[in-house]
């Protein structure tokens, strides 16, 4: 995965090219953080002992993936008369579209782009990072969602959107890169436990990202 962090600002940085249409760049925004909450699943295979083999980078990583979404927030739009659902659901596919294919870009692995079909695409085949590097990935995310947040505050008080959510806003950025210290220096000294550790933080970032995306929506949207 890239860093949920990156896929944020990638997310927030079409904002100038996005036709001013309700909840639309909202949906590009959550679109692009979306496919990591796979890791969820992850995380709940893992604690009831369950195999996690096929779960990240799949169904939420597939073209048939943004195919549906597109199609029920449309179905949803029409039978409530609610536009703004339709463009919701365009964003989020917009979205998903941008995160998979960051994903093949950047950091080492693939995806199963046309999931349930036997579709793995790798960019990354045969590159093997030093490991160091490859543990230092999973502190980053901490670093990138701080950066996002960073971002969500500066923009809110120049634009004068959202002032009363700031403060909140910045005592995440806050958290973000106190528990980037922490774990960075944990990935390197840990004999065991790590991985539960930082799964357990890491789905709490995501969720924090996806819930400060919805509340700054004013922000990211602006007109
Ligand atoms: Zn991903």
């Amino acid at each position: 995965m890239a860093q949920a962090g990156i896929h944020g600002l990638v997310g927030v940085a079409v904002r100038r090219w996005t036709p001013t249409r309700k909840l639309l760049l909202l949906g590009i925004v959550l679109g692009n953080l979306l496919p990591d909450a796979d890791n969820l699943a992850v995380a709940v295979a893992t604690v009831t002992g369950g195999s996690t083999e096929g779960l990240h980078r799949t169904f939420t990583h597939s073209l048939f993936f943004v195919l549906a979404l597109v199609i029920v927030f449309w179905l949803v739009g029409m039978v409530a008369k609610r536009p703004s659902y339709t463009n919701l659901g365009l964003g989020l596919g917009i979205g998903v579209l941008m995160h998979i294919l960051l994903d093949l870009v950047i950091w080492f692995n693939g995806v199963e782009i046309l999931w349930p079909l036997s579709s793995w695409v790798n960019f990354w085949e045969g590159v093997t990072p030093p490991e160091w590097f490859a543990k230092l990935l999973m502190p980053l995310e901490m670093l990138f969602l701080a950066a996002y947040f960073y971002w969500l505050g500066q923009t809110a008080q120049r634009q004068g959107t959202n002032l009363n959510r700031v403060k909140g806003v910045k005592v995440w950025t806050a958290v973000q890169l106190i528990l980037f210290l922490i774990l960075t220096i944990l990935v390197y000294t840990l004999k065991s436990g790590f991985m539960t550790i930082y799964g357990a933080l890491y789905l709490l970032s995501l969720g924090v990202a996806a819930v400060l995306t919805v509340q700054m929506r004013q922000t990211i949207e602006n007109f």
